[in-house]
């Protein structure tokens, strides 16, 4: 990859330093994309953490100076706290400064987020689909939003060379970029992430209720599709507890759908039809090849995680 070596932005603030917050320094940092990259976070163990590894120019116990004189400010902090950490930086945004952020959900964002925004300032909101079931501060890495997607929403009115900068930002992340309504972005990413998630919390709490089945049991076998689960079910309690309450319609009504096919392939199983269950595998199947062959997964054995060598303890 080739970068662009002029700073899109003067001051680059980071509200919330995980994940998410620690790979965009990064990814900032490799494409020279901020002449100063400044980090928030409410913890002074994170603060320390940042400043030992070295991803920021300033580190910041206090928003108003934290975004003062910013370029782009960037909410990497749970959903849930959006509203109150926009209305308390408000009134120390710069003229002309873009307001950003990276969370899951979209419309309760613009909802949030939006009315706080102050005249003058650039309301971009965005998603970029990269992750791990990892946080904190020294979770992050420059190529974590590599060939991924990036989905922003601009709310109707959205400046013109603001989206563009941001886009222009995104791509100099790495991503790919698409623009998106941000109800149609939510109901999206109810079926690709959000449900999947519950239901992944939801068979591994299962599991771990079963009494028939000892804790030893579960982690000896989990290499029969249960570990798959588990790695999801990882993932930071407070992020998605954020996410399901403020995408409850979209995630109810796939939902609703997921229980209702659910129920078919129950039928299926009692009524011992052997076809309705072959074609659904079947195509879903060809679902996952769609998914390796558009560059969005590894096709490698064992889904690219190392085998234990020859006389390697399993
Ligand atoms: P994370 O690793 O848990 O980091 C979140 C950071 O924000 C933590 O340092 C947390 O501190 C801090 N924080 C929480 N509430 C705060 C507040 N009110 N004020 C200041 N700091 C606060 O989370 P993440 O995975 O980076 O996710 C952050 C955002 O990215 C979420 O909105 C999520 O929807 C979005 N996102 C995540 C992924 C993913 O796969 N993880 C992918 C795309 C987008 P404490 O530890 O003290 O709570």
């Amino acid at each position: 990859m080739t970068f662009d070596s002029n700073p899109l932005f003067g001051k680059l603030t980071l509200i919330g330093i995980g994940l998410i917050g620690s790979a965009i320094a990064h990814a900032s940092r490799r494409a020279g994309l901020a002449a100063h990259i400044a980090c928030y976070d409410r913890s002074a163990e994170v603060l320390e953490t940042v400043r030992r590894l070295g991803y920021a120019d300033s580190t910041h116990a206090e928003l108003a100076g934290a975004v003062r004189e910013a370029d782009l400010v960037i909410l990497c902090t749970p959903v849930g706290s959006f509203g109150e950490l926009a209305r308390e930086m408000a009134p120390h945004l710069k003229n002309g400064a873009i307001v950003s952020d990276v969370g899951g959900v979209k419309a309760a964002v613009v909802r949030d987020v939006g009315p706080h925004v102050p005249e003058g300032v650039h309301f971009v909101p965005a998603h970029p689909i990269a992750g791990t079931e990892q946080s904190g501060p020294e979770a992050g890495f420059a190529e974590l939003f590599d060939g991924r997607w990036c989905i922003l929403t601009p709310p109707p009115g959205t400046d013109a060379a603001a989206l563009e900068t941001m886009k222009d930002f995104w791509h100099r992340c790495g991503s790919d970029v698409e623009i998106m309504d941000p109800r149609h972005h939510d109901l999206a990413l109810a079926v690709t992430s959000h449900v999947p998630h519950l239901i992944a919390y939801n068979i591994v709490g299962t599991a771990d209720d079963l009494e028939t089945v000892t804790e030893g049991e579960v982690i000896k076998y989990s290499a029969g599709g249960f570990r798959d689960f588990t790695r999801i079910a990882a993932s930071d309690p407070t992020m998605w507890r954020d996410i399901f309450l403020n995408n409850r319609e979209a995630v109810l009504e796939v939902l609703a759908r997921f229980t209702e096919d659910l129920s078919l392939l129950q039928r299926a199983i009692r009524w011992g039809d052997g076809d309705t269950l072959f074609n659904l595998f079947t195509r879903t199947r060809a679902i996952r090849r769609g998914i390796v062959s558009a560059g969005q997964d590894s096709a490698e054995p064992n889904f690219g995680r190392n085998r234990p060598k020859p006389g390697e303890k399993k």
